[in-house]
Order: structure tokens, then C-alpha cells, then sequence
């Protein structure tokens, strides 16, 4: 396991990043909310992450998360078996989350781009990190309006797009916005840094997902936390433009 870099992008928002994709930690005294939860792979490093903010995972109260790609779920059922922790999405991805359906590039989609040298190796990190398995996660639920009652008090943006759920978590008095993967920063895959959308490949309904970030403009805040690439600081509107253009 390489150790992921955590850091406070504002009080009790701690930002995770591990090799392929980014996780958050809200806190609130000694209990702890978990936004998405990494590859299958990344349970230890979910693990090391929780500890590197001085909690142990007896103080997780909840997860959420913004969509059931298996590199933002996997971790979670061996994380969470034999706990009682509730996981919390939209309604609709939580049907995801469930395998009703599934909404995920195929193997074959990905070893037809693999020409792409930066495809070739991520995919092959990919298997390594278990994220050719199709789990869901049978615990998802739907949340109930925000805020959310659970440590962060974070507000659900429903985005759809990148997934039929998809879901972002807005946290206002901290200046948060986390915006998984309808909104990233880069990605292994990709050269270019800041901010943009996820490539077409990976995306459920690109237009959908450019639809909804137009909700994301005016939400007050400085901070954005994608689900792949890094912490960005700026205006969300300014964000949107960066990644319509
Ligand atoms: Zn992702």
C-alpha cells in the first residue's frame, strides 16, 4: 500500500488522495463521515487515512457517496462488513450502488483505447487495485434532504451524467464542494491538469453531466475537491467555465 496524502482543506475537511483517486473525511469531534471510498485495492489506505486524522474506523458514522464506480466503492464492503454504518446516495444510485444496473465502462471499451500509453497503464493499475470485480455495495440507501444529518452536515447536489445518480456534497459553512467525478482535475489517464470533465469513454451521458454543472455555479465556497486530481481553490462558476470549454 502507498500511503495516501491527507490534508485540511478546511476545519474537519480532510482531503485524501491515493495513487488513482481521491477520497474525503469530515469530522466533527471524534465522529467521522466518509465521502466515496476508493478501489477495492485502496481499503488499506482508507484505513491509514482515517488514522492519519486520529480516528479509528469504530468512529465512522456514515459514508456517502457521489457515485458507484468501483473505484469509489471498493473498499467499502470489506470496510464496512460486520458494521453498522449507513451508506448513503441518491435514489437512483443507490439502485446503482445495488447492481440493478450498471453504468461502467466496459473491459472491452477499455482494451480498445489501450493504444493510449497513459490507458495501458492505468489499466493495468486497475486490475492490481481490483477494480475489474462488479460489487456494489447491497447496503446503499437513499439520503433524506440536506443537510444531511451526519457529521459535515453536507448538503446532496443531485448531478446526473457521469452516472444516473450521480451526486455531489456541498458543504457551506466550510466552503466545500465535492464533486466526484462530475467535475475532476486530472486523472491518470489524462495529461492536463485542472479543471474538466471525465473522458467520454467514462461518462454514462456527457451531456447530462454538462447540464448539471451549470447547478454547481453559484454555490458559495473556494474550495473544490474532485474525485480524481487535485484540491483545486477558486471561484466554482470559473471551475464550470474551465471544464465546459
Ligand atoms: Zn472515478
Amino acid at each position: 500500500m502507498s500511503t495516501p496524502t491527507v490534508t485540511e482543506v478546511a476545519d474537519g475537511v480532510h482531503f485524501v488522495q491515493s495513487k488513482a483517486v481521491n477520497w474525503t473525511l469530515l469530522t466533527d469531534g471524534d465522529a467521522l463521515t466518509l465521502v466515496d471510498g476508493g478501489y477495492p485495492g485502496d481499503h488499506d489506505a482508507v484505513l491509514s487515512s482515517i488514522e492519519q486524522v486520529g480516528r479509528t474506523l469504530d468512529d465512522l458514522a456514515a459514508v456517502l457517496v457521489t457515485h458507484a464506480h468501483v473505484d469509489h466503492i471498493g473498499s467499502l464492503p470489506k470496510l464496512l462488513s460486520g458494521r453498522d454504518v449507513p451508506v448513503l446516495t441518491s435514489e437512483t444510485e443507490a439502485r446503482h450502488a445495488h447492481r440493478d444496473f450498471l453504468e461502467q465502462a466496459t473491459p472491452l471499451q477499455v482494451v480498445a483505447a489501450s493504444w493510449r500509453p497513459r490507458v495501458l497503464g492505468w489499466s493495468l493499475y486497475v486490475m492490481s487495485a481490483g477494480g475489474m470485480t462488479k460489487a456494489g455495495v447491497p447496503e446503499a440507501r437513499p439520503f433524506a434532504a440536506g443537510p444531511l444529518d451526519v457529521p459535515g452536515r453536507p448538503v446532496p447536489i443531485v448531478t446526473p451524467g457521469h452516472t444516473s445518480g450521480h451526486t455531489c456534497y456541498h458543504l457551506p459553512d466550510a466552503g466545500v464542494l465535492i464533486t466526484g467525478d462530475a467535475l475532476i482535475t486530472g486523472h491518470l489517464i489524462v495529461a492536463r491538469t485542472g479543471p474538466q470533465m471525465v473522458a467520454p469513454m467514462f461518462q454514462h451521458d456527457a451531456g447530462a453531466n454538462r447540464q448539471s454543472l451549470e447547478a454547481l455555479r453559484s454555490l458559495s465556497g473556494e474550495v473544490l475537491l474532485p474525485g480524481h486530481g487535485s484540491a483545486w481553490h477558486g471561484s466554482y462558476a470559473d471551475a464550470v467555465d474551465q471544464a465546459l470549454a
